[in-house]
């Protein structure tokens, strides 16, 4: 199982080293070819209209769309998740429609440009995941197929998962937390390998074990 990284502009490093510190193969992805062997891909943070231009001008677009369709994981951080979101304020084009989003951008504004919160994230467990926010996207609108994983004291969604692609207002991967990552790597191994993958096969009853 391998998880590739893309590597065109921005964070990406950051990944890679989370990927690689809880033992998962990490690659980074700069060309469509490979996206062929890699079992999810992390859409780092950076600037989104850079990571726009250069998805189009290595053409990337359509395999990762292909990827995605395949039922591989897909995890957006930051401006990562805006190239994922199916729409943006102010009426942008979309990049890769993925996730049924709204999201406005720098949405904190100058005063608050960057800040750190410790976010309740009911599915990552009982400990707040530390959250780093830089210059980041707010989530404005969140579609009926989409789980909202994470708020801020005010309500404002800031990480949301809808079937296989999961994204992120703010940057796990520089405050050290480690759990995003693991979730991510758990879809990717059941889509590696669906057979083996959790939840997938029913734990045998009482009745099964003492027959079986
Ligand atoms: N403000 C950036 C954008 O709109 C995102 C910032 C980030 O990824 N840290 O693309």
């Amino acid at each position: 199982m391998k998880i590739g990284v893309l590597a065109l502009q921005g964070a990406f490093a950051e990944h890679v080293a989370i990927l690689r510190a809880i033992g998962v193969e990490a690659v980074e992805v700069r060309l469509p070819a490979q996206l062929a062997d890699v079992d999810g891909l992390i859409l780092p943070g950076g600037e989104s209209t850079t990571m726009r231009r250069l998805i189009d001008r290595w053409d990337l677009r359509q395999p990762i769309l292909d990827l995605a369709a395949r039922g591989a994981p897909l995890f957006g951080t930051c401006a990562g998740m805006i190239v994922l979101a199916r729409e943006i304020d102010g009426g942008e084009e979309p990049v890769l429609p993925l996730l049924d989003v709204t999201v406005e951008r720098n949405a904190f504004g100058r005063q608050l440009d960057s800040f750190e919160a410790d976010l309740a994230v009911p599915l990552l467990g009982d400990t707040p995941v530390h959250a780093v926010f830089i210059r980041a996207p707010i989530i404005l609108r969140a579609g009926p197929e989409v789980d909202v994983l994470a708020r801020l004291e005010d309500d404002r969604i800031v990480a949301v998962r809808e079937r296989n692609v999961v994204a992120t207002s703010f940057h796990p991967e520089l405050a050290g937390e480690t759990r995003f990552h693991r979730l991510v790597a758990l879809m990717a191994a059941e889509h590696a390998d669906p057979g083996e993958g959790i939840g997938r096969r029913p734990h045998p009853t009482r009745r099964q074990r003492r027959e079986g």
